[in-house]
């Protein structure tokens, strides 16, 4: 009798924890929520302005009636740099936290490998010509024509992974390697003659705000957004992003995706992506 009116105390006080947990959870989910609602509102916020900042500042830049010093222009010019880092901040911010809040769609269509490749040669040859590096493109045998995936977020993910690569080189080169990954997938992998990246900094440097060096990253700029970022694409696209690297010898960024893109096969989210 006694054990039977202890037993029933017993589950009464973990019915009670349980409720007050579940509304503790429901509670943090909906502060997680307005935190990524007003992120992703401000983002829009700032655009605007920051818009038209840009197309003034470019237009007084060029200069047309010729009337402007050279000082004056110069200043222009440095306007539009400085707004043109502060849109990818913003940018950065803004894809952040819509991936937080789930609400990046992804929307597969037919890509040709041609398309691709012709694409990142078009924005990445003039980055090479101007750093004087290399940059190659292979595809593999055994590739596919086309693959089935969100072409604007594997673009984002490669742009952001080359123009890293341009950035931490200072000599030879960046080749695209583009391979069967051997399981059904394709590789596409980034490899740099760059700085490269320490064994202790490797997974670190995929986290949101974290830089490997602070002094190096100070010289070369950047928000330490893109990596996470990309991580996270690769992620939704039902893809994985690997890393090797050898200090002073380069990098090679590995992203791995299915042919054809399969809302079943995406990966749950990895809380690390949170900003501590
Ligand atoms: P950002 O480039 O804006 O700083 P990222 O998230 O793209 O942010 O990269 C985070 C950090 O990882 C960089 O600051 C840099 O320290 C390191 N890193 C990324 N790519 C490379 C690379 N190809 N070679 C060397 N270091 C790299």
């Amino acid at each position: 009798e006694e054990q039977a009116q202890t037993l029933e105390t017993q589950r009464d006080e973990l019915e009670r924890t349980g409720a007050a947990i579940a509304l503790k959870a429901r509670e943090l989910e909906q502060a997680s929520q307005y935190k990524s609602d007003f992120l992703a509102n401000m983002s829009h916020e700032l655009r605007t302005p920051l818009n038209s900042l840009l197309i003034l500042s470019k237009l007084l830049s060029d200069n047309p009636d010729g009337n402007l010093s050279t000082d004056q222009v110069k200043f222009a010019q440095t306007i539009a740099s400085s707004g043109n880092d502060l849109l990818t901040l913003i940018n950065d911010i803004l894809d952040l936290s819509k991936i937080e809040a789930g609400h990046i769609e992804i929307r597969p269509e037919t890509l040709t490998l041609q398309r691709l490749t012709s694409d990142l040669r078009q924005l990445f040859q003039p980055v090479a010509d101007e750093r004087k590096l290399a940059f190659e493109i292979q595809v593999a045998e055994g590739c596919p024509a086309a693959i089935e995936t969100d072409r604007q977020r594997l673009e984002q993910v490669l742009k952001n992974l080359l123009s890293n690569a341009f950035k931490f080189t200072e000599k030879g080169g960046v080749t695209l390697t583009i391979a069967p990954d051997g399981l059904g997938g394709l590789s596409l992998a980034v490899k740099d003659t760059g700085i490269g990246i320490s064994r202790e900094q490797q997974e670190s440097v995929f986290e949101a705000f974290r830089q490997a060096d602070g002094t190096i990253s100070r010289r070369y700029g950047g928000t330490g957004l893109g990596l996470s970022i990309s991580r996270e694409l690769a992620r939704l696209l039902g893809g994985i992003i690997t890393l090797e690297s050898r200090p002073g010898e380069g990098s090679t960024f590995k992203v791995t995706i299915p042919l054809a893109y399969d809302p079943t096969g995406v990966a749950p989210r990895e809380p690390s992506l949170r900003a501590p």
